[in-house]
C-alpha cells in the first residue's frame, strides 16, 4: 500500500495508538510516526520496542509538521491536549481522534482547532482489556468497524483522506452523527460493560460468603463477565462521564427488562422465558453472520471486543 500520510503525530501511547503504530508501519501508511505520551515511563517503553520513529517529551512538540495528529488518550483528557497542540498545529493538517464518546470529544476539542485545519473525529470499535504501549497489536482493527462522526470543521478531502487510512489498516469505514454513535455505543458497548462490571462486583460481595467458589467453579458467562470487567478503569469512567444521557436511557430500559423478567421467574411465566430467550439467541445469530464474531467456545474473544 503506499503512504497516505506523510508524518502521523500520536498522542497517547496505549492500546489504540500502539495498534495503530504498528498496523501503519505494517501496511507502509505513513511516511514517519512520531509519538507523545504524558509518562516519562510510557516513552521510554515505547522508544525501548520501537514503536514510532521518534519519541518525544511533548505533544506540542510531535504535531509539528503533522500531516495527521490522532488524539489517543482517554475522553476526558482530549480538551487539555487539543489546547496544548492548538497553536503548534501545520495549516492543512488533520486532526482525529480514538475516542468511545463523540459528542463530548467533539465539544471539548473542536474550540481548540484553528482555521486551516481539519477536525475529523473518529472511532474504531476494536479494543481489548489490555492497555499501555506493550498491548498494541497489528491485526487489533481488521475486519472491525471504524465510525468516522465528521463535523463542520471536516472537509469531504480529510475525511476521505482518514477513510483510506483505516480502511489500510483493515477496518471497514462508515460516517454517522454524533448523537446516534454516543446511542449506538451506549447499547452496544457502554451499558454492557456497566453491567459487566456490577455482575462481577455482586460476584465478589458473594465471594466472601461462600469462601473463594465463585472464582473456583467461575463458569463461561461469568468468566466473559470478569473479562470485560478487566477493563481500563479511567477509559471507563470517562466513558460513563461524558456519555450520560444515552446510557441513562439504555440502562432505564434494560432495568425494566429485568424486572419483566424477574416477575417472570416469581411467576413461574416459563413462555415469556423461552421467547424472550428464543430472541435474543436470534440476535447472536447475526453478530455471526455479519462476520463480527466467531462461533469458537470462547466466542472469539481471546482477540477483541467493544
Ligand atoms: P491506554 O492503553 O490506557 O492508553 C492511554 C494513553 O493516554 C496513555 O499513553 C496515557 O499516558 C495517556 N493518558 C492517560 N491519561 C492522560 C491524561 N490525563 N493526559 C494525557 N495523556 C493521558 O488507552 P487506549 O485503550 O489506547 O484508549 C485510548 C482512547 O481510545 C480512549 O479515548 C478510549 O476511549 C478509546 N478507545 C479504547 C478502546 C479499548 O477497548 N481500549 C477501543 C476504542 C477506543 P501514560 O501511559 O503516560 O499514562
Amino acid at each position: 500500500m503506499s503512504v497516505i500520510y506523510n508524518r502521523v503525530a500520536l498522542i497517547g501511547l496505549g492500546l489504540i495508538a500502539g495498534s495503530m503504530a504498528h498496523a501503519m508501519r505494517l501496511h507502509g501508511l505513513a511516511g514517519e510516526i512520531v509519538g507523545t505520551a504524558r509518562s516519562a515511563e510510557t516513552r521510554e517503553t515505547a522508544a525501548k520496542i520501537n514503536l514510532c520513529d521518534r519519541i518525544v517529551d511533548t505533544a506540542a512538540e510531535a504535531v509539528q509538521d503533522a500531516d495527521l495528529v490522532v488524539l489517543a488518550v482517554p475522553v476526558g483528557a482530549m480538551g487539555a491536549v487539543a489546547a496544548e497542540i492548538g497553536p503548534h498545529l501545520k495549516q492543512g493538517a488533520t486532526v482525529t481522534d480514538v475516542g468511545s464518546v463523540k459528542q463530548a470529544v467533539i465539544d471539548a476539542v473542536g474550540p481548540h482547532i484553528p482555521e486551516g485545519v481539519d477536525f475529523v473525529p473518529g472511532h474504531p470499535l476494536a479494543g481489548t482489556e489490555h492497555s499501555g504501549p506493550l498491548s498494541g497489536f497489528a491485526s487489533l482493527f481488521q475486519n472491525r468497524w471504524c465510525l468516522l462522526v465528521p463535523t463542520e470543521n471536516s472537509s469531504a478531502d480529510a475525511a476521505a483522506r482518514l477513510r483510506a487510512l483505516w480502511e489500510g489498516m483493515g477496518a471497514n469505514v462508515d460516517e454517522m452523527d454524533a448523537e446516534h454513535h454516543d446511542l449506538v455505543l451506549a447499547v452496544t458497548s457502554h451499558t454492557p460493560h456497566l453491567i459487566a462490571y456490577t455482575m462481577v462486583g455482586v460476584a465478589d460481595d458473594l465471594r466472601r460468603v461462600t469462601d473463594s467458589e465463585v472464582i473456583k467453579y467461575s463458569a463461561a458467562g461469568f468468566r466473559d463477565f470478569t473479562r470485560i470487567a478487566a477493563s481500563d478503569p479511567t477509559m471507563w469512567r470517562d466513558v460513563f462521564l461524558t456519555n450520560k444521557e444515552a446510557t441513562l436511557e439504555i440502562l432505564g430500559r434494560f432495568t425494566e427488562e429485568l424486572f419483566a423478567l424477574q416477575r417472570a421467574i416469581r411467576t413461574g411465566d416459563g413462555e415469556h422465558l423461552f421467547d424472550y430467550f428464543t430472541r435474543t439467541r436470534a440476535i447472536r445469530r447475526g453478530i455471526i453472520e455479519a462476520g463480527q464474531d466467531t462461533e469458537a467456545p470462547d466466542f472469539g474473544r481471546s482477540g477483541t471486543k467493544e
